[in-house]
């Protein structure tokens, strides 16, 4: 799946993780080679004491290294990033120069050349809610008026135009696969869905199923696109539409 270039916090989790087991491991082999020593000493083979020591010493080098590294896994530097439109605070381990997924409010922060396109608030002129928006965007959803939203002029964020309110179209979106994840796909719906993780599990035993009802586009976009980053499968289609957006 799409992963971003630069490791999140997660992955370094992940390198503690594996670094833990290791000593775990290590701690086993010793442990296992000190039976042994023991053993060998009961039924007189004593004189094969070396196998044991060095299976004792190698599970003082494994245990050692897995340490080691748990320890340089914790203290890799790591860098607050705060997303620009929602100021969630993500960490990395350098300066992101590729486009990223929040986890705060899942929107797509885009980078260009390697820096992060800017943002600008525009208000809505229907409802007067205020956006953060990408620069490049000249074309987004209000998500509370649901209308569509263009800008007349690229540079002037004050030139909004909003589309007729006969276009206000919501969205549903639907889990059609699980794909081969499904514990972090559970994990993803106690959140979309609001319930708990055995709900979760449950609900997903029966497909397809609706994660979101009446969402504006943005909302099901990001969605569908947290569920697929998950590996699972889900589509987006108009409320109230028996088939699947085209392309969608
Ligand atoms: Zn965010
Ligand atoms: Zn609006």
């Amino acid at each position: 799946m799409a992963q971003t270039t630069n490791s999140r916090s997660d992955l370094l989790e992940r390198a503690y993780e594996i670094a833990v087991r290791l000593a775990i491991r290590g701690v086993v082999i010793l442990v296992v080679s000190a039976v042994l020593l023991w053993i060998l000493k009961l039924v007189n083979l004593y004189q094969l004491w070396p196998v044991a020591a060095l299976g004792m010493a190698a599970g003082v080098v494994i245990m050692s290294v897995g340490w080691f590294r748990a320890n340089r896994a914790r203290q890799r530097p790591s860098l607050a990033v705060y997303c620009p439109y929602c100021e969630h605070q993500m960490m990395f381990l350098a300066q992101p120069t590729e486009d990223y997924t929040c986890e705060g409010c899942h929107r797509r922060v885009q980078y260009e050349n390697g820096l992060p396109v800017p943002v600008r608030d525009l208000t809505c002129p229907i409802c007067r809610a205020s956006h953060k928006v990408s620069v490049k965007a000249v074309r987004f959803t209000c998500d509370k008026c649901n209308r569509g939203l263009t800008l007349t002029d690229p540079n002037d964020p004050k030139s909004i135009v909003a589309e007729a309110s006969d276009m206000m179209q919501n969205f549903d979106v639907i889990l059609t696969q699980v794909g081969r994840n499904p514990t972090e796909v559970a994990l993803a719906l106690q959140d979309i869905l609001v319930c708990n993780l055995p709900d979760a599990r449950r609900q997903m035993e029966a497909l397809p199923l609706t994660l979101v009802r009446n969402v504006p586009e943005r909302k099901a976009d990001a969605i569908r696109r947290r569920i697929r980053e998950l590996g699972a499968t889900a589509v987006v289609r108009l409320t109230g539409d028996a088939a699947p957006r085209p392309g969608r």
